[in-house]
């Protein structure tokens, strides 16, 4: 046992020492800096750990990641579980990082601030493709704290009747939403490259033509912003939080605070966490909390309803409307269902998707349980599938580990490697948005 102790804390002591020596640190790096753990764990264990206020995360097989610092390890070992140092959570910062534009943090991402000047320049810039909505309010707005609306951009060649919040426009639709979990900061910029690769790429990019010619592309690209906030505070060492910014209940601290948005829509809600602190604490009911309203307001007033209320009701041939929900990490591209084991009524269909989805990306395309291993109720994905029939996906970008892994990737990996492997998803999910279940 002593040996692997000292194993451990050798491990440990490497990934500390390669960070400082490879200066340009992200922030103080300190005993208490988060890391993840690689703890050896069964289902029922992870989900153990889960409840019980640990953050845990993907691993490989028989093993979780959980985040946290020495104190966390030392909380583990005390349950019996055996953790060892698995990868930095903060890379190194990029080195132009001293010469980055105000409105961006760690290396270059944008804030909030930054995402919404750059809808309003987007839309200023081109009247005759993009227009702007607000639709809805993050919680610190709803409840006077401060806060801020949450925003969307409809992009397409406008003609009659196009992008007005309107379940019947001409035009199929897709929706790509991204960051409803704070922390995963590529997933932001990721929004921000497809937008600006339709709007600037109309007039010389004959794939950006044909799509905004025959679509409808509305995008939320910061779906929690209060949350994006919280990362963003931490500067050099962003923040780690994952859920928004609601206090309301229980005692919670520091990024603990909050309820998860993608576990708090009206579709099968009720299958998660309770525990107010807990990474994945579902709120007090169904749609509780203002962005989630906002996202499925956006969402009914955008899609016809297509399928039954049934389970096994497939959505139709027919149906239309394609919905990414950007998240990271895994390199993953989820199917439904998330709220239970049981594939889809569209499950055929939509590893037909997927897989056109993985020829750009290389993602794994399978349910919860062929990917992240977990069930999950209450999901935006969920919803827009479940309620509307909306072809409905959950990207995870990104690996588990080295610099481009994790929910902090170095910022420079989102042109090296994210948006590159991501691009042509996402042009596919606009394309299969008239005929999605026919791919
Ligand atoms: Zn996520």
């Amino acid at each position: 046992m002593a040996s692997r102790s000292l194993s451990r804390l050798a491990l440990v002591a490497t990934g500390v020492l390669l960070t400082s020596l490879l200066g340009g640190t992200a922030g103080a790096q300190t005993a208490d800096t988060p890391v993840f753990w690689r703890v050896p764990a069964t289902a029922a264990q992870a989900h153990a750990l889960a409840a019980a206020g640990f953050d845990v995360e993907e691993g490989d097989a028989g093993t979780v990641n959980v985040v946290g610092g020495q104190a966390v390890a030392g909380k583990l070992r005390a349950l019996g579980f055996r953790p060892s140092f698995f990868d930095t959570v903060y890379k190194e910062l990029p080195a132009e990082t001293n010469r980055l534009a105000a409105d961006t943090f760690y290396g270059g991402y944008r804030t909030v601030t930054a995402h919404e000047n750059h809808l309003t320049q987007v839309a200023a810039a081109h009247p005759d493709l993009a227009t702007k909505y607000t639709i809805g309010q993050s919680w610190k707005k709803a409840k006077g704290q401060g806060g801020h609306d949450i925003q969307a951009i409809c992009l397409t060649k406008k003609q009659a009747g196009d992008c007005t919040l309107s379940t019947t426009s001409p035009k199929p639709k897709f929706f790509l939403m991204a960051q409803i979990h704070a922390r995963e900061l590529s997933t932001g910029e990721l929004a921000w490259r497809f937008i600006d690769y339709l709007a600037d790429g109309y007039a010389t990019d004959a794939t950006a033509k044909s799509i905004l010619d025959t679509t409808e592309v509305w995008v939320v690209p910061i779906a929690n912003p209060d949350g994006v906030d919280i990362v963003a505070s931490g500067g050099n060492s962003p923040k780690l939080q994952r859920k928004n910014a609601n206090n309301s209940r229980g005692s919670c601290t520091g990024t603990n605070i909050g309820v998860d948005l993608n576990r708090n829509s009206t579709f099968k809600w009720g299958g998660d966490s309770n525990s107010a602190c807990s990474e994945t604490y579902q709120g007090v009911s169904a749609g509780s909390e203002p962005e989630v309203q906002a996202l499925e307001t956006l969402a009914r007033a955008i899609f016809p309803d297509q399928r039954g209320t049934g389970d096994n009701d497939p959505a139709p041939s027919t149906a239309k409307g394609t919905m990414i929900t950007l998240h990271s990490y895994g390199n993953d591209i989820i199917i439904p269902w998330g709220f239970t084991q049981a594939t889809s009524p569209n499950d055929a269909q939509y590893r037909r998707l997927g897989a056109k989805y993985a020829a750009s990306n290389g993602y794994l395309v399978g349910t919860n349980e062929e990917t992240v291993g977990y069930d999950t109720t209450g999901t935006t994905d969920d919803f827009t599938y479940g309620v509307l029939g909306v072809a409905s996906v959950t990207f995870e970008v990104g690996g588990s580990s080295g610099t481009c892994g994790g929910f902090l990737p170095r910022y420079t990996c989102v042109d090296s490697t994210f948006w590159p492997k991501n691009k042509g998803a996402l042009i596919t999910a606009a394309k299969a948005a008239a005929a999605p279940y026919q791919q």
